[in-house]
């Protein structure tokens, strides 16, 4: 199972971390080399993606730079399964991707609350710690979205299909079991490779 990393900018290198303690493969993506090495080699069909916390604007420039805004779009629409996580779920939404059927309220929770931690149910799994940096919410979601947590009545983790999403960072706390939920979306879905 491999797992690549977007390594634009931001929280990408605490992804790796995490997903190397549950023992996947990982590589870091900085440029269309790297993602379309990631593409061709055969992982027994087991791939998957993760686009870190950081900051979306910088984040969707540079990925337009390198031109990995459409063959990463496409691969997801084609089932690639990705998490995305703060500045991630941003980049999947309607405005940004445009492959998930969200839109995502940025810098969500104002001056005071720009960064915050707390612990809420999250559907499956149980009360899970989580921490805020001037995070969005999903402000919009599509039939086709399950929401999977929400923390004072907004929503803030959900799944369509292949692609995961938290609007807090799950890897920069000790519970792995977010990454796990990911890894077995990747180990049940992922197109074949
Ligand atoms: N505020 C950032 C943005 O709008 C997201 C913050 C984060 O990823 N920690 O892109």
């Amino acid at each position: 199972m491999k797992i690549a990393i977007l390594a634009l900018q931001g929280a990408f290198a605490e992804h790796e971390q995490m997903f190397k303690q549950l023992g996947a493969e990982t590589t870091l993506i900085r440029n269309l080399a790297d993602w379309s090495s990631f593409m061709s080699s055969p992982f027994g069909g087991m791939r998957g993606a993760a686009i870190p916390g950081g900051e979306s604007t910088a984040m969707m420039r540079i990925m337009k730079d390198e031109c990995l805004f459409e063959p990463i779009r496409q691969a997801i629409l084609d089932g690639l399964p990705v998490l995305g996580t703060c500045a991630g779920l941003i980049m999947l939404d309607r405005y940004h991707l445009d492959v998930m059927d969200i839109l995502a309220k940025r810098n969500a929770y104002g001056r005071q609350l720009g960064s915050f931690n707390t612990e809420e149910e999250f559907k499956g799994i149980g009360k899970v710690p989580m921490t805020f940096i001037r995070a969005p919410y999903i402000e919009e979601a599509g039939p086709e979205v399950e929401i999977l947590a929400r923390v004072e009545g907004k929503a803030v983790a959900a799944r369509q299909e292949n692609m995961l999403v938290t609007a807090f960072h799950p890897e920069l706390t000790s519970d792995t079991r977010i990454h796990e939920l990911f890894l077995s979306m990747v180990a049940n879905g992922s197109p074949a490779g």
